[in-house]
This record gives C-alpha cells, structure tokens and sequence, in this order.
C-alpha cells in the first residue's frame, strides 16, 4: 500500500496521470526464460536490457526485452542507458550481477529513480530463485511468471 502510494506519486509527476499505476506484476514465461538464458551467456559480464510492457486495469505485464547497443559490458552495463525515456513501451530495465548478490547498488538505485518504475536483477547462478524485481525506489516487489 505504503509502495504504491508513493509509486503513484512518482508516475502522476512524471506522466501527469496515473495511468501507469499498478499494484500487480505479471511477466510472460518467455521472457523470464530468456533473461535466464542470457545472463548465463553473458557472465561474467553484465548483461542489461530493457523490459516492454503495459499497464492495464492496474497490472504491469511485462511481455517483451528490447536490447540497447552495447548490452553486455564488464565495467557496469546498467550506467550505459540513458535513453529509457525516449522508447515507447519501455517500463522499465533487466541486468545481470556477476556474484549472488540480487540487490541494487548505489549506481543501480539512482538508475532506478530515473528510469522507469519496474527493474530487475539478476544474481547467480541465474535461475528463478535468484531474480529480484524492484520499484523505482528499489523496494521489492512481487511479481507472477504466466
Ligand atoms: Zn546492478
């Protein structure tokens, strides 16, 4: 609720409505299989990407990865996009961690709070279980694989 509330506020500032709020995650099977297959393919690199999708009757789904030049880098691929605004259907962004570690860094939040209102991260040994989804605050938040 807390989440939500601010996530309203944040997109009715960026958007001047709140038809972007949403207070369910649903992500296409496919996508997420895909998102497994290249962070594995780009380790030990970072792999970023951007994720495709729409708001409707407030749920997010996520049906589509949409790559950026440049999309695996060993020195911080997620500081490489800074066009997120600029593509329509872009709510948000995907990268990959080398290490176990699903949380955002400090270069990561601030990207976060910039760029859309949906992220997420993926640690080793990138499988389902080590996907992390979060706000543009970097707070959790739950989502369904369909
Ligand atoms: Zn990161």
């Amino acid at each position: 609720m807390k989440i939500n509330k601010k996530l309203d506020s944040l997109l009715g500032h960026i958007f001047g409505a709140n038809k972007n709020a949403f207070s369910e995650v649903q992500i296409d099977k496919e996508v997420v299989e895909e998102i497994l297959q290249i962070a594995r393919e780009a380790y030990p690199n970072e792999f970023v990407a951007l994720l495709q999708g729409k708001v409707r009757g407030g749920v997010l789904k996520v049906d589509g990865l949409i790559f950026l030049p440049g999309n695996t880098s060993d020195e911080g691929a997620v500081m490489q996009i800074f066009m997120l605004p600029l593509i329509s259907d872009a709510v948000g962004s995907v990268h990959s961690h080398p290490g176990y570690s699903a949380s955002p860094s400090t270069a990561d939040l601030q990207f976060f709070a910039k760029n859309g209102f949906f992220h997420m991260i993926i640690a080793e040994p990138y499988d389902l279980d080590s996907i992390r989804a979060y706000d543009a605050f970097g707070n959790l938040v739950d989502y369904q694989i369909i």
